[in-house]
């Protein structure tokens, strides 16, 4: 993968890193931006949990 050749989904400037699913230049705000539309550091996990207790809450 060639980041160099990649915009930052945020900003628009060349992209420096791929991280949290995004393509995020060198600022701390780009980079807070795509990990917060990832849902932090362990939005997969929390996303789990808040379908099964909604799944739960359904039931009672
Ligand atoms: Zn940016």
């Amino acid at each position: 993968m060639d980041i160099e050749k990649e915009k930052c989904q945020f900003c628009g400037r060349p992209a420096k890193n791929f991280q949290f699913c995004a393509f995020i230049c060198e600022r701390d705000e780009c980079a807070e931006r795509a990990m917060q539309e990832r849902g932090g550091p362990a939005g997969h996990i929390k996303a789990k949990r808040e379908a099964q207790e909604r799944e739960r809450a359904s039931k009672e």
